[in-house]
């Protein structure tokens, strides 16, 4: 028969070697240790699969106690190596199972060797794995579409090794790890093959997109504050400008330090650095649900809000304004008051760009800067509106 157990083997230690190579070689370039852990489980695989090959040399010890003790091992490293990847700690009794597998010797020989040795390898094969695949459940945050992958793949190779034990205790089974005999052994190898290559493929993907999350999000942030930056922005404006229209305006605020310099020049880069950060909260903590903040640059940053209304945008703006000037109050003494000039611009209808509705909050940023900083001024564009307004 093509699929002889030999082959399958052979298959098994060929399959487990090349994916214990890549997983090292991704972790070269990663770093990651959880990659290193499930290479070190797919080489375990790969020796263990060797000396099952043993088995028809008669080398029973090493072919079958030494071959599963191996292949239990490497799933432990599977578990460590999610465990780490998910940041969980995992019990001491998870490495006890290793006392189990040692006392395994103490198994009287005979027909029933077999078969105890059968269930209680599949028993501990599946616990390693439904405890794995548990740990990369959603804990709250959302799992990326690699880690969910690798959640369903080690369920179900876990729950094939719980069919395996289950099977192995019915009465009339027929199981010899010497020989390979019995359709569940069979079957077992085949399913070896296939759980080598989808979770290896799953572990890779895994790590994968966490780091592609990871580097977007890099990519999207201001480094300082973490808010988003103008490209991100950019990305995410038109969402907030399809809610807008009449009856339902936007607003679009730039907010700029007034003598944000001075706290360089007496402070520091680093104490300015605080400032910001500070700022950022500020904004974070009053920014409405669904609405966007950025920081565009040096001191400014920019609020986009869809569902907006003046008296909401006031509002908001001198929130900021009082903490702000507060905050830099009781931590700088500066010869000009450290405060918030910000320029508002209100509009119900799609503007032609970010950019130009930025300009336009520039505009009204220069007006409140004019006009002596430490001020709130807004042009209101909408349908309804009768001229630009102005707050102190
Ligand atoms: P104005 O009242 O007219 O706004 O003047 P200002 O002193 O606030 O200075 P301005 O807004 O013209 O320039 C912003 C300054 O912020 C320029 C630069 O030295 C400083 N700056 C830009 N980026 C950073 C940063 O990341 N950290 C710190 N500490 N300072 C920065
Ligand atoms: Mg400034």
């Amino acid at each position: 028969m093509a699929l002889d157990p030999l082959t399958m083997l052979t298959l098994s230690i060929a399959l487990a070697a090349a994916a214990a190579l890549y997983l090292a070689v991704e972790w070269r370039s990663v770093r990651e240790r959880s990659l290193l852990l499930w290479s070190a489980g797919f080489a375990l695989i790969s020796v263990g699969s060797t000396l099952a090959l043993l088995r028809s040399s008669g080398l029973l010890l090493i072919g079958i106690w030494f071959a599963n003790g191996l292949l239990v091992t490497a799933h432990w490293l599977f578990l460590l190596g999610v465990a780490r990847f998910t940041q969980a700690r995992l019990g001491r009794a998870w490495y006890l199972i290793f006392a189990l597998w040692v006392a395994m010797l103490l198994l009287p020989g005979g027909p029933l060797w077999s078969t105890v040795m059968l269930i209680i390898n599949s028993t501990l094969v599946a616990l390693l794995m439904l405890r794995a695949s548990l740990l990369l459940r959603p804990h709250g945050r959302s799992l990326s579409v690699g880690a969910v992958q690798l959640r369903y793949v080690l369920l179900l190779h876990g729950v094939f090794y719980l069919i395996k034990a289950i099977t192995a205790a019915l009465p009339g089974t027929l199981i010899d790890l010497a020989t390979f005999g019995g359709q569940i052994i069979r079957i077992s190898l085949v399913e070896g093959v296939m759980a080598i290559m989808l979770i290896a493929l799953s572990m890779t993907g895994t790590e994968r997109y966490r780091r592609e999350r990871h580097i977007a999000r890099l990519a999207a942030r201001d480094p300082l504050t973490a808010l988003y930056n103008r490209r991100a922005l950019e990305v995410r404006a038109p969402r907030v400008f399809a809610e807008v229209g009449t009856g339902r305006p936007g607003a679009l605020l730039l907010i700029d330090i007034d003598n944000f310099k001075l706290v360089n020049d007496l402070y520091g880069h680093t104490a300015g650095d605080r400032l910001l950060v500070e700022l950022s909260e500020m904004i974070r903590r009053l920014l409405p649900e669904r609405a966007l903040a950025a920081r565009l640059g040096g001191d400014e940053f920019v609020l986009l809000l869809g569902n907006a209304s003046v008296e909401a945008v006031v509002e908001l703006g001198g929130a900021l304004r009082a903490r702000f000037h507060q905050a830099a109050a009781q931590a700088f003494t500066t010869p000009a008051a450290v405060t918030l000039s910000i320029g508002v611009s209100l509009f119900d209808q799609p503007p032609a760009s970010l950019a130009a509705l930025i300009e336009q909050g520039d505009a009204a940023l220069y007006e409140s800067k004019r006009g002596g900083r430490d001020s709130i001024r807004l042009v209101d564009r909408t349908v309804a509106a009768d001229g630009p307004l102005g707050a102190d």
